[in-house]
């Protein structure tokens, strides 16, 4: 919108009753847009109106694991409508603002800025009550941007139980303390894998144990408060095909110990 004033972030202004919550990990891969994902379809369950804005320009997965892949948001006169899903949650993907699907998002800083801008500020989100971002891995200009435009976001460090995931989910979440979020836990993701032949009793530590409670320890020393472990999510073959068509979990299959602490989690929010 040439030389035309930017509007402003709803979510920023002081009197917002939106709960802002960025998801973010040290590297890809940890079940970072599954946890998001799933979260924020327990939320809506609650009865809560939600909304995800999928920042990760790497993975923008979210839409996909919502069952709307393949759709394009529409636009009402200079207002973009986020895309509406089956499970109740509105979502926008950085990966609907390219002008071709297959294209990459090859984007430096100020342009990684205004899209996360845009998807705020441009996008008519109504009153939500919790808006969920999916943060590209690590601690890039997306990150320094949200931090920028929303630093009254709280952050959720996702992590798997490995020392070297632990260690970067580490640098994610001192990252946005330097942007002034506060941190407000660490979910610990792919936790065991409840053995399939002799019982869920049985774990099995694919990924080594720890990780969550290092990363939750090393940043409660860091930044002077309290910062645990949110929810431990086990492996589940389920949450990976739930992932994949588009039918999230804690809807699809709510029993299952996976989903079920990704409710317990969401409610603790
Ligand atoms: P990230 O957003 O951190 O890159 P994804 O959420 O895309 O990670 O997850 C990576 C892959 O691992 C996906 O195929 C997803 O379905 C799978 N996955 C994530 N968490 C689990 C889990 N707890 N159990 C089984 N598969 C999982």
């Amino acid at each position: 919108r040439g030389g035309q004033a930017q509007r402003e972030i709803p979510f920023a202004q002081p009197g917002s009753l939106t709960k802002v919550f960025a998801i973010a990990s040290g590297k890809g891969g940890v079940g970072k847009s599954s946890v998001t994902v799933n979260l924020a379809v327990a939320m809506a369950g609650q009865g809560l109106k939600v909304g995800i804005v999928d920042a990760d320009i790497y993975g923008h997965s979210v839409p996909a694991m919502l069952g709307v892949g393949d759709e394009r948001p529409t636009q009402v006169e200079d207002l973009i409508m986020p895309v509406p899903t089956a499970s109740g949650v509105s979502v926008i993907s950085i990966g609907m603002l390219k002008p071709r699907r297959d294209q990459v998002v090859a984007w430096r800083g100020p342009m990684l800025d205004r899209a996360l801008v845009q998807m705020l500020s441009d996008v008519y989100w109504g009153d939500l009550d919790v808006l969920l971002l999916d943060l590209p891995p690590g601690t890039g200009d997306v990150a320094i941007s949200l931090g920028q435009h929303l630093p009254n976001a709280e952050v959720v460090v996702v992590t798997t139980p490995q020392e070297a995931a632990a260690e970067v989910a580490e640098r994610a979440g001192t990252m946005a303390s330097m942007m002034h979020q506060r941190v407000v836990g660490v979910v610990e993701n792919m936790s065991f894998l409840p053995c399939p032949h002799c019982g869920p009793e049985h774990q099995i530590d694919v990924f080594g144990s720890g990780g969550g409670e290092r990363v939750a320890t090393t940043l409660s020393a860091r930044f002077g408060y309290d910062v645990s472990v949110l929810g431990r999510i086990p492996l589940d073959l389920s949450l990976r095909e739930g992932g994949d068509t588009g039918k999230p979990i804690v809807e699809a299959d709510p029993t299952a110990p996976a989903a079920a602490e990704l409710t317990r989690v969401a409610e603790g929010l």
